[in-house]
């Protein structure tokens, strides 16, 4: 028995068998040539073309049994790519000059990718990373080095893997995966945040896992205290059993208060909502108690697919969520790409310092198309429900008089065109900068509302990189300096009589609810799964 300590990320354990997800880089010489025979390389090849259209139909299959359509439309593509006679007639060339079947394959795939990448328009270049992604899976195919996907794991497992991007959290086999823990990643990566939202038992920041772990390992996974323990004698799993049974019952005693509003014994109301960032998030918030969405993360909305969604994508799922809410309010956020959301196919430069760079309104303001395009998406939703909109990453008013002017622009754009939406929508601000917050007074003349993100106004507070492990020491959110941008950002809104909520994860840490109310927060906005605990802190106040 082994004992790790990590970061719990999501307030559940769980006990099963480890699997481990391991992505091992293909190293291919593209010169190489050998002397089996062409015969022989061309049965090779034709097998795992077959092996590797069968995966990639498996896949399709999967995507649309989890009604995914779109991403299975990417797989589809993938099997034209496969079959695409210019590559495979490529590929009988190369092995018939004597390169090996991988060189050939490589060369063949790697021709084609080159050109397309050279190209403007950017379907096309998009195109270039699917098939690369083909010629990949043919290669590990060659190799029976086959790549594992999170898509479908082999048996119910909890996941163990060196890192998780977004997009692997949000695709894992919800069916199969009773947890993860990754070897880096801090509690506020975006990764185990999904980890929360998905209700998936997660310890991040596990260092020295991945060499102590084999695959079906048991493990028992505690999110609550970040532990891990691998290979359990009798005594650790007949404690974890006890401490499983014990949550279940404190879980039980909150679903009796879960749907009760948080007011406080002196009669103070504090609005609790949910930070969701996919449509299917906002059913699990009603379940947990939310009168509300404080966060609507929209760039997840961007993940997981190859090209930008549409004004008509984007405005359905808006719809979708304001419909299923009803006179509740939506506070949606717009874009916030950059830092650890990458977009591949949006094509951002590569930056030394990403988290301080072109990210959030910051890519927005560059590229207005993108965050005009979402805007009209927003406003058309509007008549849905009760929306309003916030601008991420704001450091001085000169950004939000800019959004500002392209948010009338859409809306003149709207009214040319007779289409209907929410003339008094109102439009507020993340104060996640320590300069928007040091200036909160200046700033609050130009917004309606503003919502604390403690999750970056840490990181930027403490210059600490808020995905690396080893400064998680440095997330002191009781700290003196913390504490006192919240306060004088809430002060000055109330001064002018602006709303005040909070986004960030703190506004669900148990320990700093009671000094938030204090403080004269309007609203606390967190992952689904804390509301209920949150509402029972403020309702003993
Ligand atoms: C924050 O920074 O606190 C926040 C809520 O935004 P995100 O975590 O999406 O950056
Ligand atoms: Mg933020």
């Amino acid at each position: 028995m082994k004992k790790l300590q990590g970061i719990g990320a999501s307030k559940c354990i769980c006990i099963g068998k480890a699997f481990l997800y391991i992505v091992e880089p293909l190293e291919i010489n593209d010169k190489e040539k050998d002397n089996i025979s062409v015969e022989k390389k061309e049965e090779i090849l034709q097998k795992s073309i077959k092996a590797s259209e069968e995966g990639i139909q498996e896949l399709c299959k999967k995507m649309k049994a989890r009604g995914a359509d779109k991403e299975a439309e990417i797989f589809q593509a993938h099997l034209l790519f496969l079959e695409d006679p210019i590559i495979t007639e490529k590929i009988t060339e190369l092995i018939g000059q004597g390169f090996s079947i991988i060189a050939s394959v490589s060369r063949a795939f790697e021709e084609n990718v080159n050109a397309m990448e050279q190209m403007e328009n950017i379907y096309f270049r998009e195109r270039a990373k699917d098939i690369r992604d083909v010629s990949e899976r043919l290669i590990r195919s060659i190799l029976h080095k086959p790549k594992s996907n999170l898509l479908s794991l082999p048996y119910p497992a909890i996941v163990v893997a060196r890192d998780l991007t977004p997009s692997d959290t949000a695709s894992l086999d919800k069916k199969n995966v009773l947890g993860f823990v990754t070897e880096v990643g801090g509690i506020t990566s975006h990764t185990a945040i999904l980890a929360e939202a998905l209700g998936i038992p997660a310890v991040v920041g596990t260092k020295g896992i991945i060499d102590l772990v084999k695959d079906k390992d048991i493990l028992i996974l505690d999110g609550n205290d970040g532990e891990i323990i691998i290979e359990p004698d009798g005594e650790a799993l007949r404690h974890y059993k006890k401490k499983i049974v014990r949550i279940e019952k404190e879980k039980e005693e909150l679903e009796k208060i879960k749907f009760l509003d948080a007011i406080t014994k002196e009669g103070k109301r504090i609005e609790i909502s949910a930070n969701i960032g996919r449509t299917e998030d906002a059913g699990i918030a009603l379940q947990e108690g939310a009168e509300g969405v404080g966060l609507f993360r929209t760039e997840f909305l961007f993940l997981d697919r190859t090209t930008t969604p549409t004004e008509e994508e984007q405005f359905r799922a808006y719809k979708t969520v304001l419909e299923k809410f009803g006179s509740k309010p939506i506070i949606v956020r717009t874009l916030d790409i950059g830092g650890d959301k990458q977009i591949p196919y949006l094509n951002l430069d590569k930056e030394l310092n990403p988290f301080l760079g072109v990210r959030a309104i910051r890519l927005c303001l560059m590229r207005k198309e993108l965050f005009k395009t979402q805007l009209r998406a927003i406003l058309r939703a509007s008549i849905y429900g009760k929306v309003r909109i916030m601008y991420p990453m704001i450091a001085i008013k000169e950004e939000i008089e800019q959004a500002n002017k392209a948010l009338k622009e859409v809306k003149a754009e709207l009214i040319k065109e007779n289409i209907a939406f929410d003339k008094n929508i109102e439009v507020g601000i993340m104060i996640e900068i320590p300069s928007a917050a040091l200036s909160a007074d200046e700033l609050a003349d130009y917004v309606d509302f503003f919502s604390i993100g403690t999750n970056d106004l840490t990181q930027y507070t403490f210059a600490a990189d808020r995905t690396n492990q080893n400064l998680n020491y440095l997330y002191k959110p009781l700290h003196p300096a913390m504490l006192q941008l919240i306060k004088m950002t809430i002060d000055a809104s109330h001064k002018k009589g602006k709303w005040t909520g909070m986004c960030g994860e703190l506004a669900g840490d148990p320990e700093l609810i009671p000094e938030l109310v204090g403080m004269g927060i309007d609203e606390l906005s967190m992952s689904p799964s804390k509301i209920p605990e949150a509402k029972k802190i403020i309702r003993n106040l």
